[in-house]
């Protein structure tokens, strides 16, 4: 299962990403405040094991049944 991932570039963790301003932890809304046109293209689909945001890992838990 591939999911759209976004890597924060200060810290290189690798979220999954819920819709263009957030990632599924709500925790890390704030670090897309500053999502641009460019960094979109940084939004790329990878295998959830390349998924390092253990909250966003967490949500995913909790949501994949619904998805
Ligand atoms: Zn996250």
């Amino acid at each position: 299962m591939f999911y759209p991932t976004f890597e924060s570039k200060n810290n290189h963790v690798v979220h999954i990403v819920k819709d263009q301003n957030n990632c599924l932890c709500e925790l890390k809304h704030n670090s897309f405040y500053e999502l641009n046109r460019k960094d979109l293209r940084n939004i790329v689909f990878r295998p959830v094991k390349d998924v390092t945001c253990e909250s966003c890992l967490d949500k995913l838990d909790e949501i994949k049944d619904l998805l």
